[in-house]
């Protein structure tokens, strides 16, 4: 991670933070993880690699993020933006945790990572797991994905399922 994460942005109080769930193309994104085993949970790199230095070994026609996480500045513009706080996070930790003990990964990122500091460590029992809330898996998934859908939203559909 460079020496301008945690410096404050354009003059503004907000430290730079970054997306866990980042832009593979963005210039400052660096690779997080990589996806593997059986349900293609990621496995956190021990130190950030450039993207732009991985990309190119992707084999055409596989989508960067099937194989790798990303992580890049948690942006203004960003469709899961609300106010300061990112939407996705607080959509993810509506949807009730797996039983059972979840370990914390080690992860080059937390210092900086927006998920991190603004829900704290149950953020990181969710990370590894986020490809299985792809759009495509089922119902639940779409809405969490979704930027539109609200909390109360989420609450709805989960209590109509208990
Ligand atoms: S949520 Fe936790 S595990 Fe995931 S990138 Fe952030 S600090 Fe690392």
């Amino acid at each position: 991670m460079d020496s301008t994460a945690d410096r404050a942005r354009d003059g503004q109080e907000s430290p730079l933070r970054w997306c866990p769930s980042g832009d593979a193309s963005r210039p400052e994104t660096v690779v997080l993880g990589v996806r593997s085993g059986e349900h293609d949970q990621v496995v956190y790199l021990a130190e950030p690699v450039p993207a732009a230095d991985v990309l190119g070994s992707i084999p055409e026609g596989i989508a960067p993020n099937r194989v790798l996480r990303f992580a890049s500045h948690c942006v203004s513009d960003c469709a899961n933006r609300v106010g300061e706080a990112c939407g996705l996070i607080e959509r993810i930790t509506t949807v009730p945790a797996e039983p059972g003990p979840a370990a914390v990964p080690r992860c080059h990122l937390r210092p900086h990572c927006k998920w991190w500091n603004q829900v704290g460590v149950e953020a990181c029992h969710r990370c590894p797991a986020l490809t299985t809330l792809e759009p495509r898996d089922d119902e639940l998934a779409v809405l969490v994905a979704d930027p539109a859908t609200t909390r109360e939203q989420l609450e709805s559909w989960i209590a109509a399922e208990q």
